[in-house]
């Protein structure tokens, strides 16, 4: 039997290398998947810890039954996994999926990639705690707490999700009209809180969207949460490795 792995980074499945990731720099170019093999003394299959949570809700959870399928990931920051024509989607590089840094506004705040304007500065967990922050609302305990106050009624925690929303909403109107997306999974610390950002996300994709997609078009939140990505690598350790 094989083991999977999923790890924050970019990585080279096939030869189980880490070719960079930024918050486990000790993780570097390192030959991850036959070096650790060696110690266990089975076959490791290494994937972006994203992309094996994608695999994990299209095949065993809120994903299942998607053709064209994004799980979203609303952290830290804000990753993605792309579902398309029955396969995991990595791009001729493995970047494929990082909706995170789709730009919504050109001239809008500075994202920790360099850019302007991403959705991840809108609508990662982050940016609900400090856009909390700013507008007066208690932090502590994180975007949950944000939630709790904006679920008691407090109208500028409420408005931090509208925006967050929002800006999850004009996203996926772009990527329903560009690659005809059914389901989008929302996973990720904002999981537990997308009830509050749902109607502003689908208000902005209704105007946006194309009337066709739009009707076979449906959001759900992870129903695999923190295992997704436990799921996700182990099927593709199996499935790539015959183990
Ligand atoms: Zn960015």
């Amino acid at each position: 039997m094989g083991v999977g792995i999923g790890v924050p980074g970019l990585v080279d499945p096939d030869r189980g290398r880490v070719a960079v990731a930024p918050n486990l720099p000790a993780l570097n170019e390192r030959e991850l998947g036959p070096d650790l093999g060696r110690v266990l003394g089975r076959p490791v299959r290494v994937e972006n810890d994203v992309n094996a949570i994608a695999v994990g809700e299209w095949r065993k959870g809120a994903g299942r039954g998607a053709r064209a399928l994004l799980v979203v990931t609303l952290g830290t920051g804000v990753g993605g996994g792309l579902i398309l024509a029955g396969t995991l989607y990595r791009g001729p590089d493995g970047t494929a999926g990082e909706v995170g840094h789709m730009p919504l506004r050109p001239g809008g705040p500075r994202c920790r990639c360099g850019a302007r304007g991403c959705l991840e500065v809108y609508a990662s967990a982050t940016a609900v705690v400090a856009a909390a922050r700013a507008a007066g609302v208690p932090t502590e305990g994180g975007a949950a707490a944000v939630a709790v106050a904006a679920r008691a009624g407090d109208p500028r925690a409420r408005k931090v999700f509208a925006r967050a929303g929002a800006a999850v909403g004009v996203a996926a109107a772009g990527l329903v009209n560009l690659l005809n997306l059914d389901r989008m999974v929302i996973g990720g610390g904002l999981a537990g809180a997308w009830d509050l950002m749902e109607p502003h996300a689908r208000r902005e994709l209704g105007r946006r969207a194309f009337s066709r997609p739009l009707e076979r078009f449906r959001w759900a939140p992870s129903l695999l949460g923190d295992d997704a990505g436990v799921v996700g690598a182990a099927i593709l350790a199996k499935e790539n490795m015959g183990a």
